[in-house]
């Protein structure tokens, strides 16, 4: 597994680092939000003249008082703007932070939607913690810097136009002065923010790294208990820790030097105008007034130029996360079940009701397949599965037997040769109808946190009462359901934890029969089973053939004696085919697999050899 590199920005193809480019991504985010973007720059332009007219009137009050004229009418107007302002800047908020969640919103269900979706392939390639903390913690950074610094940029950028125009009126040289103090204050802003943006991704990488070891821990805390390894644990996150504090600080740090920079070049400018300023008024062209004025109009631009400058600091912080969301959003995936051909929706009516009966259910023609370029699994693998026929794939630990499970769910494609259903090339059917045909009970006996009956009517949530009863009883669950406190409606733990092996294996089983598929696929089924359920589900096996194909894979050749068909898997090809008798004689590696369990022809009496990884834990 190639994780992410957490201590290293990774830049996606084609990035551009620059302030403008950053600036445009973020205005482009809030696409959809426009109106509430407007109206936010609206209400806070209204709030900041509202605000500044408050001297004003202040200072007309105190004259009136001055005078001894009637002061209520002026005092009202004060309370008026007072709370006017106060109310503009309350709405503008909620404005904002409501875009701020929209946007978070949207990119959320996307990423989500896209991270569902994946080619099989990224999920090896990228950690699903690390994953998981582009949905979670990059976007609420993003949200904050969204509906945050976006509209700073707008108004403050705005109320310095307005007072530059004035500024030029005024006195065009003094601008100049003022101008320059504030490009050099503008250039240590620039070199900064490079700085922020790479700290910022920096310390998102590690908080990703932090999720996905946290993830890789609890996942195995069984193991890492008995194998005392809580410590390293604790100690590998905790490099991710640092690095993510490390890069934490140093974002405070440049964007701490930031403020500073702003104020300086502010007082700079203004030391200037009085001194530049002062000995140019002359009374006649310059006057004392119009140096006031420029003062006064130059203390303008402090607020609305530092807010500029944050704003721009913090939207390359944003961008340290919106690149971990946009690099999540480009990974390679499986088209969406909306953008594939329309599908039948399940009926629990086996599909192949509706297909020419002649054609195989399931074909390998040629197969050729390798995970990794110039490392094929399967080479040539030519194989088919008759309508109500059992067939197992057997052959060496690493053979490829789930690798050919793996191209029939379509998690993979083949890299040469053709694989059919019902006759129809898999590629010319979208993956959704493909996965329509099959249901899988593979290793992993994948149990997700839920109720027992979340569990097996997984695939058809809509199951009638009996037909859960049924599938129930086929998987020999009764015993569990009983046992379970609440019975089905019991909440089975996080992988099923409150579960036996065994009894995972038999709810992956329900599930999948649950589905009437018209080829079961069943990988190792009875790995964990005991004998006395092994037998059991070989019968079961042998009724489901009724309804649908089965497709087994299982080391147990006890297993499989009975089926139809033995495709005998060696290095990637079909080293035989045929029925259990005829291989104990026909192939040496089928024989050489039967000899290590000790199996005699059909018929005679069995005698299989449990491996130890498999033997029971519990008696049913
Ligand atoms: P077993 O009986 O032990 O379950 P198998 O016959 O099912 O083995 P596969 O799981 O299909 O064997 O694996 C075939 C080969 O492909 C093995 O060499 C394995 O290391 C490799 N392999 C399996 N999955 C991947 C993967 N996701 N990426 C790279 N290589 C893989």
């Amino acid at each position: 597994m190639t994780g992410t590199d957490p201590d290293r920005a990774q830049p996606a193809a084609g990035d551009d680092r620059s302030t403008r480019a950053a600036v445009a991504t973020m205005y482009r985010l809030t696409t959809g939000h426009r109106t509430s973007v407007t109206a936010a720059t609206a209400l806070t332009l209204a709030g900041s003249a509202l605000g500044l007219a408050q001297p004003l009137v202040a200072k007309h009050a105190v004259d009136a008082s001055g005078r001894e004229q009637v002061l209520w009418p002026l005092l009202l107007l004060l309370a008026t703007l007072f709370v006017t302002e106060a109310a503009t800047g309350a709405v503008g908020r909620f404005v904002l932070e409501r875009m701020g969640e929209g946007v978070v919103r949207g990119l959320r269900h996307s990423l989500v939607a896209r991270l569902l979706r994946l080619e099989m392939r990224e999920y090896g390639r990228h950690r699903s913690g690390d994953l998981i903390s582009r949905v979670t913690a990059d976007t609420t950074l993003l949200r904050e810097v969204v509906s945050q610094a976006l509209v700073d940029l707008v108004t403050g950028a705005l109320v310095a136009a307005g007072a530059i125009v004035l500024m030029v009126w005024i006195d065009p040289l003094l601008l100049l002065l003022v101008a320059l103090t504030v490009a050099a204050a503008a250039a240590v802003v620039a070199s900064l923010l490079k700085g922020i943006r790479a700290a910022s991704e920096r310390m998102q990488n590690s908080v990703g790294a932090i999720a996905a070891d946290l993830e890789r821990a609890l996942g195995a805390l069984p193991m890492v208990r008995v194998h005392r390894g809580e410590d390293r644990e604790a100690a590998r996150i905790g490099v991710r820790v640092e690095a993510a504090h490390t890069a934490g600080v140093r974002t405070a740090k440049l964007a701490s030097v930031m403020s500073p920079a702003v104020e300086l070049a502010v007082q700079g400018s203004f030391l200037i105008v009085l001194v530049i300023g002062g000995l140019r008024v002359d009374g006649r062209t310059h006057s004392l007034g119009d140096l006031v004025a420029f003062l006064l109009y130059a203390s303008y631009l402090v607020l609305p130029l530092s807010s500029v400058f944050r704003a721009v600091g913090l939207i390359q912080r944003g961008m340290g996360a919106y690149q971990r969301i946009e690099q999540a959003l480009s990974l390679p995936a499986e088209p969406s079940q909306r953008e594939t051909p329309p599908v039948r929706v399940r009926t629990r009516e086996p599909v192949r009701q509706t297909v020419p009966r002649e054609e195989p259910v399931l074909a390998l023609r040629d197969i050729g397949f390798g995970y990794v370029p110039d490392r094929p699994v399967l080479r040539g693998l030519s194989f088919s599965v008759a309508h109500r026929q059992q067939v197992a794939l057997v052959g060496r630990s690493g053979a490829g037997k789930s690798t050919v499970f793996a191209l029939v769910s379509r998690f993979y494609e083949p890299d040469s040769g053709v694989l059919l259903f019902d006759g129809l090339p898999a590629t010319g059917l979208s993956r959704a109808a493909c996965r329509e045909r099959i249901a899988v009970d593979d290793q992993n006996t994948h149990v997700v946190h839920g109720t027992l009956r979340d569990n097996i009517t997984y695939a058809v949530p809509d199951a009638t009462e009996a037909e859960v009863r049924r599938v129930i009883e086929l998987a020999r669950l009764e015993g569990v359901v009983r046992r379970l406190p609440g019975g089905l409606s019991g909440v089975l733990g996080e992988r099923g934890g409150t579960l036996s092996a065994g009894e995972r294996q038999r709810v992956a089983l329900a599930r999948a029969l649950l589905a009437r598929p018209a080829l079961l696929l069943l990988d190792e089924p009875t790995s964990h089973l005991d004998t006395v359920n092994e037998t059991a589900l070989t019968t079961v096996m042998r009724d489901v053939t009724r309804e649908c194909s089965v497709l087994v894979v299982a080391h147990r050749l006890s297993t499989v004696q009975h089926a139809d068909r033995i495709v005998v898997l060696d290095n990637g090809r079909t080293a035989a085919c045929g029925r259990h008798e005829e291989l104990l004689t026909s192939s040496p590696t089928y024989r050489e697999l039967a000899a290590g369990q000790m199996l005699r022809p059909a018929g005679t009496r069995t005698s299989t050899v449990t491996p130890a990884r498999t033997r029971p834990r519990h008696p049913l």
